[in-house]
């Protein structure tokens, strides 16, 4: 890839994240002549690890490594809405990047608390604008514009700039009835269009899917049926962040005669922060405490856990573990919400769990309580009827999402479209559009208190360990190299033989290594480090033959 020189402004965006997967959205803006350029970062996500098999880890955060080279240079962070793929990661990456960070009210109380628990809550300049609110920050002209999707106050970003507008959309679908706050802003889109858009990062995540997602109020009319139509207790999962969907159970409960009762952390911190914005004021939500003394038809558990989380209030009702909630025959458990790809699995076990209860399953196959949040191709297609930018770039998405939106978009007319993968500098202006380098990117890990790369030794050893287990051998000689004590051989994790923890196969083990120790030269053997190397790889070969398994081998000699 050849970089072209310029001593002329330019314009480009930046994936670091979010393109060529769904999750852990990281975009930066950058304006400026080739080398000198200012930037903006747009949302700061994670991704959950959930079924990837990375052993320990549960959170994947993108490299940033470009940003933290570039960070004297950054302006602003600028947050489009509070889904975990879009703020989630701002605890753990802002230090590397610290810039002011700008979010609506919504978000801004949830980034809060995100802050609060990395410790950096006061560190972060944090500036909470209005819905709609328009700001300059060096050459970026940066627009809220009000979108309807699956939160509390989504947001796309119109981002003018000397060399044209970008119409970054974030998350969204085009909701006539979403409950909760304000309708898509068209007559403002469309102004946008009319005065002209350069290029239009739009999410994908619908592409392949046809008409359009569906309205909250639609699930509101679910909700109310499926509710009224049980006998026993009631359970609804869902994602706490949607607020409408809160809001239509509640409703739903409230018209059957039933308590609502907040079960799982996220419930209760998310829902805090709805109301401290002023959305849900009229809920109200009885103690899990109080609410296990109502009779059965007259309670509704709303709950967390939806993507089968095995930490989460769902699981632990499932395994029957909850303090407060107990489900069984006669009851219902509604899953009001999606499958996330890759959590497949774990939710199916968890239904499955619930169904050994003799718990009734619902789920969006069956009744209509659950809508996507994000564009089919009707609304796809009126968003571009709308924007009419000269360059469309996919994002949010994986690369035959990116792939099929870019063609779709050329079918609309759109004069050029890019499918582009995290990592792509892409020369927005001047034109014509084209990645002009790549940059660092990738994954990091987020490890106890940690953040590990993607391929660290850590995880590899950990791997090992989970599939082949670990073995120690000691050996103890004298000053002249000669065996006093041992080999002395622990095993984890090596498979038992009737009963017994492989004894006999330990003890071949032992010979293995007092075999290899003894064919070392007494000057070979008093050098410890040669000496254990040495005993590492026989006893390691002996594992393969005696067990059929390749454990991690730690060898200690000691001179006593
Ligand atoms: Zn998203
Ligand atoms: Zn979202």
């Amino acid at each position: 890839m050849t970089k072209t020189k310029t001593k002329t402004n330019e314009l480009v965006f930046l994936p670091l994240g979010g393109s060529n997967e769904i999750g852990m959205n990281l975009n930066a803006y950058g304006f400026g002549p080739d080398g000198d350029k200012k930037w903006i970062v747009v949302d700061v996500g994670v991704t959950f690890a959930g079924e990837e098999g990375i052993p320990g880890v549960d959170l994947i955060l993108p490299d940033p490594e470009f940003l933290e080279t570039n960070k004297d240079d950054i302006l602003a962070i600028v947050l489009t809405h509070a889904h975990e793929d879009h703020i989630g990661a701002m605890g753990w990456l802002w230090p590397r990047f610290p810039a002011p960070v700008y979010a609506t009210p919504f978000t801004a109380h949830l980034l809060r608390d995100k802050l609060r628990e990395r410790g950096i809550e006061r560190k972060v300049p944090l500036h909470e604008v209005p819905l709609k609110h328009r700001f300059q920050i060096g050459p970026f002209d940066i627009e809220y514009v009000t979108l309807t999707h699956s939160i509390a106050e989504p947001n796309g970003l119109a981002i003018h700039t000397p060399l044209g507008t970008v119409m970054h959309t974030g998350d969204w679908k085009i909701d006539i009835d979403p409950l909760i706050g304000e309708q898509t802003d068209t007559a403002r889109i469309r102004q946008i269009g009319d005065d002209g858009v350069l290029a239009m990062i739009c999410d994908s995540t619908n592409v392949f899917s046809e008409g359009e997602a569906g309205s909250e109020a639609g699930v509101r009319d679910g909700l109310f049926e499926a509710i009224a139509e049980q006998k026993g207790k009631v359970a609804v999962a869902c994602f706490a962040s949607n607020v409408a969907r809160i809001l239509s159970t509640v409703e739903a409960a409230t018209a059957a005669g039933r308590s609502v009762s907040l079960i799982g952390r996220s419930m209760l911190r998310i829902t805090g922060a709805a109301k401290a914005v002023g959305l849900l004021q009229e809920a109200t939500f009885i103690e899990p405490e109080m609410a296990r003394h109502l009779p059965d038809d007259k309670v509704l558990y709303l709950c967390t856990g939806s993507q089968g989380e095995p930490r989460a209030a769902l699981a632990r009702i499932a395994e029957g573990s909850h303090p407060f909630v107990t489900l069984g025959r006669g009851d219902t458990c509604l899953f009001s919400s999606r499958e996330i790809p890759g959590n497949e699995r774990a939710i199916l076990e968890l239904q499955n769990k619930l169904a050994m209860r003799g718990v009734e399953i619902i789920t969006g196959k069956d009744r209509h309580i659950h809508v996507s949040g994000h564009p089919c191709r009707d609304e796809l297609r009126a968003m571009y009827e709308m924007v009419r930018p000269q360059i469309a770039i996919p994002t949010h998405g994986e690369q035959r999402h990116l792939m099929e939106h870019a063609k779709f978009a050329l079918s609309l007319q759109v004069p050029e479209a890019l499918a582009v993968k995290n990592g792509d500098m892409i020369r927005l202006a001047p034109g014509p559009a084209a990645v002009i380098d790549e940059v660092p990117n990738g994954r990091l890990l987020v490890d106890g208190d940690a953040i590990i790369s993607s391929d660290s030794e850590t995880i590899r050893d950990r791997i090992r360990l989970g599939e082949h287990g670990y073995v120690m051998v000691s050996i103890a000689m004298d000053a002249k190299g000669r065996i006093k004590a041992g080999p002395d051989v622990r095993a984890r994790g090596l498979s038992e033989r009737n009963g017994a923890p492989a004894e006999g196969r330990l003890e071949q083990l032992a010979d293995a290594a007092e075999e290899a120790f003894n064919r070392l030269k007494p000057d070979q053997r008093m050098d410890e480090e040669t000496a254990e190397g040495y005993v590492m790889r026989a006893v390691r070969k002996a594992c393969d033959r005696i067990f059929g398994k390749r454990p991690i081998v730690d060898v200690v000699v000691m001179t006593i």
